[in-house]
């Protein structure tokens, strides 16, 4: 250890701010950082090192170096951290990469509305004050059947304010099949206690019957919780009671409540994916749209906005207009509301619903949901070639190989999408070095999966032809620097 003295001397070694300053200044150049916050981080700078000396390191003291770290803290403080990525991983509704990227018309509507003002609460026929609520309910109720809709922040908000609405203070029924984790801590039995419900828990992991949610109800019971169990599948010896099982249950005990003047018995599902129209090409998978969960007899169906329906983040509710009602005099419904460009998003994606063969090519997720394997081996032969024009020859080959791809964010979670994707083998560097220079270096970071030590590009989830050549840029760039290869 240093002596104390040694200590002060090499801590009075370290350059003032100032003297940072006059020395970066040469560095920055044209760059213009505001002067406090370039001392700001020039102290974090200084700090760190005075740690590392006390720590009994030795750490560069020079101006330059101080400078040159501090340059590095600038950059990294002007880089925008929510970026653009490229998906060629396969996975359409990809959680960690924004789940559903939106249709030409929901980006123009968001930046039509975003630059100005707006009829959010404007009724301009009535020259009055307006609801938000109205810009997206008559297409959800057009799309659905239903007779009214509110949509919120998320599905998860849809469904802790139903649940607070309606059974709050009272008892909600639930298959134990059902008690289902989503991720990101969605965890039904903890929603459902946030939402001061009590939860009824009736059958078995495996099997749950008609007779358990008919022993389970009493006279303060509320509801009947159906939820979709998203990415995970009872198989097996297993069997679960319908909705239009659920709906007959009530029926019944809704006859004798009347006589007794006694609050409805309702039937709720949490859909979770929320598809407006049956996927073409793709079948078996059993997933019912938001209409036929609405015939099958559920009171109110909640489900995702950026999921199978492929706008944005939102969570829809629908179902009677009197039901309806009350969720938007719920407190929740204020604090979990939509913003404008979010709601001109999702009314600009439901309006392109209103002809199914426009959705189908306009929303990005329909399309590369529906996407043939046929449709995508030509995709993945095009990026084949483009590839191969802007990476040297010797460095890599590519192939097209067949391929799965998936639904992802909880949706169809059985469904194999046969598929085919470009597979890179490295003569020179690695699979694993070449994804994180993807991830990592490029201008738009471009997220690959890696098998057996090759990289595996699908084109299902580009979302322009822009992204073909971005790949190969990248990749072009990766190996100049790993092997020297000349990039053109
Ligand atoms: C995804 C999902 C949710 C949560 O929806 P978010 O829109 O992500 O909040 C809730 N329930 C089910 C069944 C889901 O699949």
């Amino acid at each position: 250890m240093p002596s104390p003295e040694q200590l002060n001397q090499a801590l009075r070694a370290l350059p003032s701010v100032n003297e940072v300053i006059v020395a970066l200044s040469t560095l920055i150049g044209a760059e213009t950082v505001p002067h406090d916050l370039l001392a700001d981080l020039i102290r974090l700078e200084l700090e760190q090192r005075r740690r590392a000396v006390l720590a009994g390191n030795e750490p560069d003291l020079s101006v330059e170096s101080v400078a040159a770290d501090a340059l590095q803290r600038v950059r990294a403080q002007s880089a925008p951290s929510l970026t653009r990525v490229v998906n060629a991983t396969g996975v359409v509704i990809h959680t960690n990469l924004g789940r559903s990227a939106l249709a030409h018309e929901a980006v123009q509507a968001v930046l039509d509305i975003a630059e100005g003002y707006s009829t959010l609460e404007y009724d301009a026929a009535h020259m009055a004050r307006g609801s938000r609520h109205v810009h997206c309910e008559q297409l959800l109720c057009t799309l659905t059947g239903a007779e009214a809709a509110i949509a919120v922040n998320n599905n998860a908000a849809a469904v802790l304010m139903v649940l607070n609405e309606f059974a709050k203070d009272h008892q909600a029924v639930i298959s134990r099949g059902e008690l289902i984790e989503i991720g990101g801590s969605f965890r039904i039995p903890d929603i459902m206690a946030f939402s001061n419900a009590e939860m009824v828990e009736v059958g078995t992991t495996n099997k749950t019957h008609p007779a358990d949610y008919e022993r389970a109800i009493t006279p303060n019971t509320s509801v009947l919780l159906k939820v979709h169990t998203s990415n995970y599948r009872l198989i097996g010896f297993t069997e679960s009671v319908t909705t239009k099982e659920l709906k007959r249950i009530a029926r019944a005990e809704n006859a004798a409540r009347k006589e007794a003047g006694l609050e409805e018995l309702l039937v709720y599902e949490d859909l979770g994916s929320g598809m407006l129209q049956p996927l073409e090409g793709i079948e078996g998978h059993g997933e019912p749209t938001v209409a036929e969960a609405l015939a099958q007899g559920c009171d109110l169906v909640s489900f995702s906005g950026d999921k199978l329906l492929g706008g944005p983040q939102a969570g829809i509710v629908v179902g009677s207009k009197p039901l309806i009602d009350r969720l938007k005099k719920n407190p929740l419904a204020r604090a979990l509301r939509l913003d404008k460009m979010t709601l001109a998003a999702l009314e600009a994606t439901l309006r392109l619903y209103l002809d199914p063969e426009r959705a189908r090519k306009a929303v990005p997720t329909l399309r590369m949901l529906e996407m043939t394997a046929d449709e995508a081996l030509c995709a993945a032969e095009a990026l084949k070639d483009a590839l191969e024009r802007t990476v040297p020859s010797g460095v890599c080959s590519f192939e097209v190989v067949a391929d799965v791809s998936r639904a992802g964010g909880g949706a169809l979670p059985m469904l194999d999408i046969a598929s085919h994707a470009v597979e890179t083998t490295f003569v020179c560097g690695s699979a694993q070095a070449c994804a994180a220079y993807l991830a990592n270096r490029g201008a738009t970071p471009i997220v690959a999966r890696i098998s057996h030590d090759k990289l595996l590009f699908s084109p299902r989830t580009l979302v322009s032809p822009d992204e073909q050549g971005l790949i190969g840029q990248t990749l072009a760039a990766y190996f100049a620097d790993e092997c020297g290869a000349p990039s053109h």
